[in-house]
């Protein structure tokens, strides 16, 4: 894949006769332009996050389907085929480039493409599905003859004790090493005899995801190599700003400006700081207020939210300023914190507007000791988790909700659970960014507040 300034892109031609999902064995030979390679990449995430966040509530398999359906349209769709289908190549070959540089992020690519492969193949027809297992190579064989005359019971005991019907004569099975489709195994929804599972031919989607997984997961070592040993250094200029930029990227709404329901000033910030704030900017607060001071990271953090929920510049001079020199003296705050707190407001330096942080940044951010920012689902201990959240009214059950989400590694949804408890509503959307919590929780306080009399 070269990618050049800005030119038409041409079209592969074996892409423009063969339109399916492709397998991602080797990196497209095209061109691609800069701007595409970023655009397609982030139409990708979107499509990635919609699976995440449904594989994260629930959603059983059929509802995966659809959703998968709908992402994809939404985010995919080209009315030109071959166009479309050079578009997910692409777009997965750039993501693969910026989720391979850590265990982390591969670990989350890896699940969300399987997903993703996995609820496209089951909306193919067979004919399209039975294509892509011959495009895999896999050398299993149709058991015919008399193998299967001898299996033909235990196989429809198999299909009974799963509540459907009897296999039909023309049902096809595969013979294959058992450790090869292990969810099958798992859930006892093949026969097993000598080694070798009888996966029928509807089960195929099995059989391939563990193929595709395998695959993508070997090809993220390699992309990780070939990263690290010439890629970055070689596109430092170009490619490697986006490409790391790309794994913190946040979709929504940047929360740079006020909105109605974003104005907040010194009088009323610590009562809205605790009906409103979501825990880790409630935390951030309460240690500024405890300990009068703040590392860097966390006055970054906390700074940013604050004039993304419409703190003006002079009212966070003034809240940073009565803090601080309790501690520092008004000198040294003068010489060493003010400058930040207007460079954060676009007042200093290059004069550039700063945006608050997504959650996703703050999750993937590494606090240190005595630091106080980063995200508390992920980076508390269990004990001051439940604590936290016992101090926000959470029930025992609701709180359980929570801690099995922070398990699961599923922190915006911890969160969004946290939301949901906290104001008795749901948040369909989820929660991605602390200033949309903020927002959300306020519209709800508001709409319960009595009008003034008049
Ligand atoms: Fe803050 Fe987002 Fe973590 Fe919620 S999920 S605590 S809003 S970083």
């Amino acid at each position: 894949m070269e990618v050049i300034r800005s030119q038409k892109r041409t079209p592969s031609n074996d892409t423009v006769s063969n339109p399916k999902i492709p397998l991602y064995l080797t990196a497209p030979q095209m061109e691609v332009r800069l701007e595409e390679f970023e655009l397609f990449a982030i139409d990708r995430l979107r499509v990635l996050k919609g699976v995440s966040d449904g594989l994260a509530r629930g959603r059983n398999p059929k509802e995966m389907d659809d959703l998968v359906d709908t992402l994809w349209k939404e985010h995919m769709r080209d009315p030109d085929a071959s166009l479309m289908f050079n578009k997910d190549i692409i777009s997965h070959f750039v993501l693969r480039l910026v989720y391979c540089r850590s265990d982390e992020l591969k670990k989350w690519f890896l699940s969300m493409e399987t997903a993703l492969f996995r609820h496209r193949f089951r909306l193919q027809n067979f004919e399209a599905q039975r294509a892509i297992v011959g495009e895999f190579g896999l050398p299993y064989k149709a058991v015919t003859g008399a193998e299967l005359e001898g299996l033909k019971e235990r196989l429809g005991q198999v299909v009974r004790s799963l509540g459907q019907i009897s296999p039909t004569v023309e049902a096809i099975y595969y013979k294959v090493p058992f450790e090869e489709v292990p969810d099958l195994v798992a859930s006892r929804r093949v026969l097993i005899q000598k080694g070798y599972a009888f996966v029928a031919g509807s089960q195929l989607v099995s059989l391939v995801v563990t193929q595709f997984r395998s695959h993508i997961s070997k090809a993220l070592i390699l992309t990780n190599r070939k990263w690290t040993t010439t890629i970055r250094e070689r596109e430092k200029d170009r490619l490697t700003p986006i490409v790391e930029a790309l794994s913190t990227s946040y979709l929504g709404p940047d929360y740079s400006q006020s909105t109605e329901y974003a104005e907040i000033s010194l009088k009323d910030i610590d009562q809205v700081a605790k009906s409103s704030f979501p825990l880790c900017m409630r935390h951030l607060f309460e240690k500024v207020r405890e300990d009068h001071h703040l590392k860097h990271g966390g006055r970054m953090q906390l700074g940013l939210f604050l004039k993304g929920v419409g703190l003006k510049l002079d009212d966070a001079l003034a809240f940073w300023r009565a803090e601080f020199t309790k501690k520092v003296g008004s000198e040294r705050f003068d010489k060493e914190y003010a400058y930040s707190i207007r460079h954060n407001y676009g007042k200093e330096g290059k004069r550039t507007d700063y945006t608050p942080y997504a959650c996703q940044k703050i999750i993937l951010s590494a606090p240190g000791a005595g630091d106080h920012h980063g995200c508390p689902y992920r980076h508390f201990s269990e004990d001051n988790l439940r604590a936290a959240l016992g101090r926000m009214g959470l029930s025992s059950r609701g709180m359980e909700g929570v801690m099995d989400q922070v398990r699961n590694k599923h922190y915006q949804l911890a969160c969004t659970m946290t939301f949901e408890a906290v104001y008795g509503t749901s948040c369909d959307a989820g929660i991605n960014h602390p200033n949309q919590y903020f927002e959300e929780s306020q519209k709800i306080l508001k709409s319960k507040t009595p009008p003034a009399p008049v």
